[in-house]
This record gives C-alpha cells, structure tokens and sequence, in this order.
C-alpha cells in the first residue's frame, strides 16, 4: 500500500499539505535565478534558528546518508584517529564508516538499549587516544534512545579535540539541539524525519574549525563539503540546485519557527510520554533500559514474544497502521512508532495505540 491512514514510521513521516504543494510549482533553474539563492540563504538562516548556531550550514541534494558521508570524507584522512561512541545501529556504523575510509578508529561501545552515562571512562578515552574527530549519535533511531551530548562538548573542548560530529538526523526540530553551546562542529541532519519534508535534502552544519579540515583534506566527489563554502558567495553551486526539495526544506522550517521551537519540542515530548505510558499500560515493554534516556521522536517497542513481527506487522497494516521494524540485530525483536514532525499528533498516536491494543488483546 502506498498511504496508511496511521503512519507511524520513523521517518519519511507523512508530509504536510503546505510542503506537499510546493512541488506543484515549475521553478526555473537553481543554477540561474537568483530566487533559488535568496530560497538556499533563508533556509539556511531558518535552520541556524532551529540549530541554535551562527555556523554555516550546507544543504545537499540527497537523504541523511549522504550528509553522514560527506563530512566524513571530507575531514578524515587514512590514519587519522576516530573515537566512536556507539550506542547503537547508527553509532557502530559510523565507526565502520569512518574504518573504510582508513581512519584508525576506536570504539567506546554501549549495549543498544542504553545512552551515555559513564563521562569518567570517554575523558579518560580522549585524554589518552586524542582523537582528531569524535562521533556521536544524538537520537539512536532504531533504539528510541537519545543520547546527551552537553558534557560531550565540554570535555571535546576540555581535551581540544578539533571535530565533534554528531549525527542528529533524528532528533532535528523535535528535540532541542544546540550546536554552538554544544560545541559541535559537524552535525548531520535530513528533511524527512522530524521536519516532515520527503527525503530529498540533507544538511550539514559546519564550524569555522571544520572548514579549516575540509580545506586541508580536500576531498572531491559528488558528497564533497568543500564547493560548498564558496558556492552561496559565488552562487555556483557544485551540482544542479534542487530548487524542490530546498523549497519543501525551507517551508518545513517555516512552519517550525511559525509554531514556535519550544512549543514543537513540548508537543514531541508530550506525545511521546503519553506513548510510552500508554504502551505500557496496555501491555507492551519498552526497549530502552529503564536509566536510559528515551527520545522524545520514536519509541522502541519490544516484539512481545507471542506473536512474530511479520504477524504484528501484518495485523497492523490491516488495521490501517503502519510502524517500522527495526535493524541490525534488533531486526524481528524490535518495532517503533515514530512520533516526529507531522506525527508527534496525539489524536495520531491515540489511533495507532488503539490498533495495538487491539492486536494484543486478540
Ligand atoms: N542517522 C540516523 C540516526 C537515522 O535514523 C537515519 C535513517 O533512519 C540515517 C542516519 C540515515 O538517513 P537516511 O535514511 O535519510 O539516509
């Protein structure tokens, strides 16, 4: 099926009609009209709003991936020292990404269900290993989790390690994110999670200090960050423009700042509480460990053992729900409801809890 009336996916969410219209419109190219770049510029300047950054923000053509890529290859050369804090699917997956690339690459490792806790044991990791970049994920999508990443700043500059890179594709606009205060110099993020555009742009947030590497390193491909720093000031961007999908990104920005930010962040952490509680009361177990701290943008849900996944999945869709499975080794044993952007909805999630207590009590 293509539309369930209860979406619940972590991401592509359901798109919102005013971000759906703008892909009514026939623009001209991004390459020539200076349109294109006042879009880019107030996009840009909406996301260091939502950010909480005076830092530089490049949007690329393409989902998450993308972002999660490109600022590795553009700052990590073979060799160099990666600290990976891995917390789950994303965060050990980072560090895969980051070995690839012939980064010399050490993992301080946590089991699934859990975030960050232990500061002693990543101080004395960074005091010993000085890395030049550490990585992080800030929402651990399949594991429902968020990480916090205040003190991860404070000891990354503590140590003066030169990059933090945090991927925050999950928890962007539906939690707060404070690249400056934080002090983040790479931060990952995508249209179509909380944001609530389809996956067409990504982005990436760079301090000065990061584009000092990316200069240094040089690197060049079609993920390369480096074209970007000149690209608004010359208006020559390294690709064709995709006016679309900065369109889609810069209303879903709008609407964000319209609602206003803390009110967007009281709405997911709302909806997700009353998630949670409700999960529970009718029977099901959350998977996060009960001193983790859960996201306030998807919840992760054991599979309860009397009824597979695929089953679960099936009824559900029968019922005109759909949720996500989950990945990695949490694959069959673990479904989440994404309750970021459009769908942090109470009257949404309302729907969806009812069709699984449904499924529970048959
Ligand atoms: N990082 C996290 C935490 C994610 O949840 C995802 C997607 O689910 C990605 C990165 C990759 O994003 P995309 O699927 O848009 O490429």
């Amino acid at each position: 099926m293509e539309t369930y009336p209860i979406p619940m996916v972590p991401g592509p969410v359901r798109v919102p009609e005013e971000i759906r219209q703008v892909y009514l419109k026939d623009y001209g190219s991004g390459d020539l009209e200076p349109e294109f770049l006042d879009l880019y510029n107030q996009t840009e300047a909406n996301l260091q709003k939502i950010l909480q950054t005076q830092n530089r923000v490049v949007i690329m053509t393409g989902e998450g991936m993308l972002a999660l890529w490109g600022a590795l290859k553009s700052t990590l050369r073979p060799g160099d020292r990666v600290l990976s804090i891995a917390t789950g699917v994303f965060g050990y997956g980072i560090a895969d990404m980051a070995r690839n690339l012939g980064a010399q690459v050490k993992t301080v490792g946590l089991p699934y269900d859990e975030t960050i806790r232990d500061w002693e044991d990543i101080d004395q990791v960074i005091q010993t290993f000085q890395p030049k970049m550490i990585t992080v994920v800030h929402c651990e999508t399949p594991s429902g989790t968020l990480n916090p990443l205040a003190e991860l700043g404070r000891l990354k500059k503590k140590h003066g390690v030169p990059l933090l890179y945090v991927d925050a594709v999950s928890s962007v606009a539906g939690a707060p994110v404070e690249v400056d205060a934080w002090g983040i110099d790479l931060l990952l993020g995508g249209s179509q999670k909380a944001l609530s555009a389809p996956p067409s742009t990504s982005f990436v947030v760079v301090s000065e200090r990061a584009w000092e590497v990316i200069h240094e390193v040089g690197y060049i491909g079609y993920d390369a960050l480096q074209p970007f720093s000149t690209a608004q000031r010359d208006f020559y961007f390294p690709y064709t423009p995709y006016w679309h999908g900065v369109a889609a990104l810069h209303t879903a920005t709008e609407l964000i700042l319209r609602e206003g930010l803390d009110a967007v962040f009281t709405r997911h952490d709302q909806v997700a509480r009353f998630c949670r509680q409700r999960l529970q009361e009718i029977g099901y177990e959350l998977f996060p460990a009960a001193q983790a701290i859960p996201s306030p943008t998807v919840t992760a849900v054991k599979v309860p053992p009397f009824i597979p996944w695929e089953a679960l999945d099936r009824r559900a869709r029968q019922h005109g729900l759909v949720v996500g499975g989950s990945y990695g080794p949490l694959a069959g044993k673990v479904f989440r409801l994404g309750h970021m952007g459009s769908q942090a909805n109470m009257e949404l999630v309302t729907r969806a809890l009812d069709v699984l207590e449904t499924i529970l009590r048959k």
